[in-house]
């Protein structure tokens, strides 16, 4: 620029420094815990990944110790957050102090906390737990505050496992034995804990296979309007039979399906099966089929009942999607728009087990539910038990003002369907008016009473 008629220079200086320090600042929160400055869970995940690709690598031994405060929940309820926070950093200090180079402490959400180490002997992983324990009950003498305990558990890479999520879920495992043994103290994982875990996995790995190799079928149960005393429609339930364990549970197998992804695939083949068995039914009845959480949350949900009613021609409002509250809960927006889709397909869709989850009076106004099941927990001696048919009373008239019908589930006495006539329930499904069974003992409902006799004298 030119001053005074002479040309000069100006330069401008930004201080970076406050920006910098920020800039550091929120780095380290990105992979550190704010309340106790130690690892937070992605960085400490990554630190064990790197680790284990190292000790692969060079041959090298790894533990990893899962730690748990021992009634943390009870400090925080009794002494309030603050004492609880205190206790928690308190923790952080005490066990760092006692960790050499190379050892690393990570908090891993609320009261659990972790520490990987290089370990050539299982011995020094359970001499580090002892002093860790130690360090912990030095801190409590003298103080009057809240005592500090804490439980741990230990697993060895590459003795348990030679995985991540493996060797922190036998840590875990490890961790669980140590509370239910007395607390304040610690276990290696050993093999037997693991069975059952073991065990969860065969299961697991048969499912994958169930329905490729046959092993799968459906039974269907009639649901009754109660009025006209005549079968309106049909839950479809899934069996499993295992070629050498016999017949599984669904209460059992469905949740191992959940958790590891296989319900995507067997929830299609039941949705296919139960939309093509209905459709060729002359009597237009429904067919209620349940479906988990995990497949209303999965991106093609939607899309596949729309195929699978087009493939298999069966009108829409002939088919109802069972789905428990709790089911919706974890990702409310999602599972919303998920069912109003259904819904525009003109799909029905029936809230499962009423009054076992969260119930909640906003979820029956903010989902487009079409009808609610109450769970047969309350069914049973509704008639003789004074409280349990307050509870069913009002689920009637909650249905009767939200203009919902409800159907009673698990009836399996006369008393209780005249209880449950006498209240105007609508519907009713139970061993009383018939257990899940084939689809071919209902061909008089499915058929009309004249297929029936003909599919008699064929079985004949
Ligand atoms: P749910 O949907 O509440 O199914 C009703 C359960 O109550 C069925 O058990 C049925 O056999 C049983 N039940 C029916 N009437 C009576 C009765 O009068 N008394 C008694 N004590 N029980 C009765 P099931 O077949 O063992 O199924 C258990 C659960 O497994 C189902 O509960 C459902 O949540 C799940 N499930 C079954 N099939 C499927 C499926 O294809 N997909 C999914 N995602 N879940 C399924
Ligand atoms: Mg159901
Ligand atoms: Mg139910």
């Amino acid at each position: 620029m030119t001053y005074g008629n002479q040309p000069h220079y100006a330069v401008a200086v930004r201080d970076l420094r406050a920006r910098r320090r920020a800039e550091g600042q929120i780095q380290f929160l990105a992979h550190h815990d704010a309340l106790t400055g130690l690892a937070n869970r992605t960085s400490f995940n990554q630190r064990l990944e790197q680790d284990l690709k190292l000790a692969a690598a060079t041959g090298g031994k790894l533990a990893l110790l899962c730690l748990d405060l021992d009634r943390f929940k009870e400090v925080n309820d009794l002494f309030g957050h603050a004492a609880g926070d205190a206790m928690l950093v308190s923790v952080a200090r005490a066990v760092t102090d006692v960790l050499d180079a190379g050892q690393v402490m990570a908090r891993l959400g609320g009261d659990e906390f972790a520490i990987l180490m290089p370990c050539e002997h299982a011995v020094a992983a359970g001499r580090l737990a002892e002093r860790v324990l130690e360090a912990l009950r030095c801190g409590n003498a003298g103080g009057n505050g809240p005592i500090i305990a804490t439980s741990v558990g230990i697993a060895l890479y590459p003795d348990d496992a030679s995985e991540r999520a493996t060797l922190l879920s036998y840590a875990d495992t490890a961790l669980y034995r140590a509370k239910a043994e007395g607390r304040g103290t610690y276990r290696f994982f050993e093999a037997k804990m693991g069975a059952q875990v073991r065990e969860r996995r065969l299961l697991e790995h048969d499912l994958r296979h169930a329905v490729a190799r046959g092993e799968m079928h459906l039974v269907y149960q009639p649901q009754t309007d109660v009025r006209a005393g005549t079968v309106t429609g049909f839950e479809v339930l899934l069996r499993w039979q295992h070629p050498e364990r016999g017949a599984i549970s669904p209460a059992v197998f469905i949740p191992i399906a959940e958790e590891s992804g296989i319900i995507l695939q067997v929830g299609e083949w039941v949705l296919r099966e139960a939309c093509r068995e209905a459709a060729s039914w002359p009597v237009p009845l429904t067919v209620a089929v349940n479906v988990s959480a995990v497949q209303i949350h999965g991106p093609h949900f939607v899309p596949l009942v729309h195929e699978l009613l087009f493939e298999t021609g069966l009108a829409p409002g002939r088919l109802e999607i069972e789905i428990t509250e709790t089911a919706l809960i974890r990702d409310p927006a999602r599972a919303q728009s998920a069912l109003r889709q259904l819904k525009a397909l003109g799909v029905q869709i029936a809230m499962d087990d009423f009054g076992t989850g969260y119930s909640s009076l906003s979820n029956l106004r903010a989902f487009p539910f079409d009808k609610i099941k109450i769970d047969g927990s309350f069914i049973r001696a509704v008639d003789a038990n004074e409280q349990t048919a307050a509870i069913v009373r009002s689920v009637l008239g909650l249905g009767r003002g939200l203009g919902l019908p409800v159907l009673a589930e698990g009836v399996e006495t006369e008393a209780e369907l005249r209880f449950l006539e006498a209240e105007k329930c609508e519907a009713v499904q139970g061993f009383l008016m018939g257990r899940p069974a084939a689809i071919g003992q209902f061909a008089r409902h499915t058929h009309g009473p004249d297929a029936a006799e003909e599919h008699t004298i064929l079985a004949a």
